[in-house]
């Protein structure tokens, strides 16, 4: 009785018929898929992406030097080097972060007094190699730069869950 079946089966197609029938259906319905990098999902203001640097509107530095960030990483990805200027504040000479170290926890910008260091929207800078993702001071301002107008939308999204 069940050869019968599945003789009957093969003959009438029936198994291509069912799996038209699933094609057909999802062949109307909104598609799951996005076309990146054409397309991008939504991201969370929480989205810990690459690590960027900030100033204040008037272009200075936030980071005062106070190292917090660097006593705080698990990682011990961050390396910063600090004197003080003419005027008396304290501005770091030296601030490195090995992305090839970061774990990408965040504790750096909880940690941070003045809204310096955070993990901006950014997750698209793969590299070739290693060294190009050892990044200096002048690179996480750059990406702070670049980055400003969403950092600072993020924040605010998220400054009433703080
Ligand atoms: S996100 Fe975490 S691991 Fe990465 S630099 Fe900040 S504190 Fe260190
Ligand atoms: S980035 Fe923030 S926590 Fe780190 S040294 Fe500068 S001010 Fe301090």
């Amino acid at each position: 009785m069940r050869s019968l079946k599945n003789i009957a089966r093969t003959f009438l197609l029936l198994d291509i018929a069912a799996g038209l029938r699933v094609t057909l259906k999802y062949f109307f319905k909104a598609k799951a898929t996005l076309n990146y990098p054409f397309e991008k999902g939504p991201l969370s203001p929480r989205f810990r992406g690459e690590l960027a640097l900030r100033r204040y509107p008037s272009g200075e530095e936030r980071c005062i030097a106070c190292k917090l960030c660097e006593a705080v990483c698990p990682a011990q990805a961050i390396t910063i080097e600090a004197e003080e200027r003419e005027d008396g504040s304290r501005r770091t000479t030296r601030f490195d972060i090995d992305m090839v170290k970061c774990i990408f926890c965040g504790f750096c910008q909880e940690a941070c007094p003045v809204d310096a260091i955070v993990l901006g929207p950014n997750f698209e800078y793969s590299t070739e190699t290693r060294e190009e993702l050892l990044y200096t001071k002048e690179k996480l301002l750059e990406n702070g730069d670049r980055w400003e107008t969403e950092i600072a939308a993020n924040l605010e999204a998220d400054a009433k869950y703080r």
